[in-house]
């Protein structure tokens, strides 16, 4: 079948919770060996014995994206990928005249800088292997405007622009470099924003006029991940329920 990933070895970052503890499930589920990478090791464990129960296989990678010597692991535990889902990220809100250094450097760290040594990693075995797809989680916050988000939203614009360059120049050794960016969801995390009279007025505005579930992203991250896209690189799939 077309979105098959029987066979297929997968790793994903940020796969202790939120969207990357279920795009690990959903691989698993279409097939694919996993390798989970995170910081928290037992959270890690708690999703790969998930993923065991339901008859899938998964591996657990202690990994912190923004520490170079927990980078040197990486390309022991991509030696056979063949799929990367690129999602570990971190958000700090408020607004921009308040940002601290700290806030900023910790925000570009992990999201952009973290993420190209990640799909740099990813690349270089998967240039070994003749090929493969990697997929950049992005936001729609990258691509529109949004107050109280400032270095998120720049590093998710750098995820955009990061993932056709790459996409550009991996091409000829049989890589995919795409890109989800997701818009309003309704997380764990989020759940009292949207609660309130600003988060109500935001679904609004929405085209269609509700949150994303995390199912909502499966049939796009299967796309990507699978043969079902091999003609496609260098795209940025927006998955928001319409523009806002
Ligand atoms: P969560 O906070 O639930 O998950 C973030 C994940 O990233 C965790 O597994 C965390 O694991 C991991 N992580 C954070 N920092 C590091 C690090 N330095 N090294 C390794 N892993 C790290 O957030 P979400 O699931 O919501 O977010 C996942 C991705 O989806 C992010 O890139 C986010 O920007 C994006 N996104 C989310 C949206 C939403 O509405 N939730 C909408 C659009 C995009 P640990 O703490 O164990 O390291």
């Amino acid at each position: 079948p077309l979105f098959s990933l029987a066979g297929k070895h997968a790793l994903v970052t940020g796969a202790s919770s939120g969207l990357g503890a279920h795009f690990a499930m959903i691989l698993a589920e279409a097939g694919a060996a996993v390798t989970l990478a995170a910081r928290r090791k037992e959270a890690l464990a708690d999703v790969a014995e998930r993923i065991a129960r339901l008859g899938g296989s998964a591996k657990v990678v202690t990994l912190d994206v923004t520490d170079a010597a927990s980078l040197d692991a990486l390309p022991a535990a991509m030696a056979d990928i063949d799929i990367l889902v690129n999602n570990a990220g971190i958000v700090r809100d408020g607004p921009a005249l308040d940002q601290t250094e700290a806030d900023w450097d910790a925000v570009i760290d992990t999201n952009l800088k973290g993420m190209f040594l990640v799909a740099q990693a990813a690349g270089r075995a998967m240039k070994a292997r003749g090929g493969g797809s990697i997929i950049n989680i992005a936001s729609i916050l990258g691509l529109r405007q949004a107050g109280a988000v400032l270095p998120y939203a720049v590093s998710k614009a750098g995820v955009v622009q990061m993932t056709k360059v790459m996409a550009l120049e991996l091409a000829r050794h049989g890589i995919r470099v795409n890109a989800l960016a997701p818009g309003y969801l309704d997380t764990e995390l989020n759940r009292a924003f949207w609660e309130t009279d600003a988060g109500r007025a935001l679904i609004r505005r929405v085209p269609q006029r509700r949150l994303g579930q995390l199912e909502d992203l499966d049939g796009p991250l299967l796309l990507l991940a699978s043969d079902g896209s091999r003609f496609m690189t260098g795209a940025v799939i927006a998955v928001d329920g319409g523009h806002l």
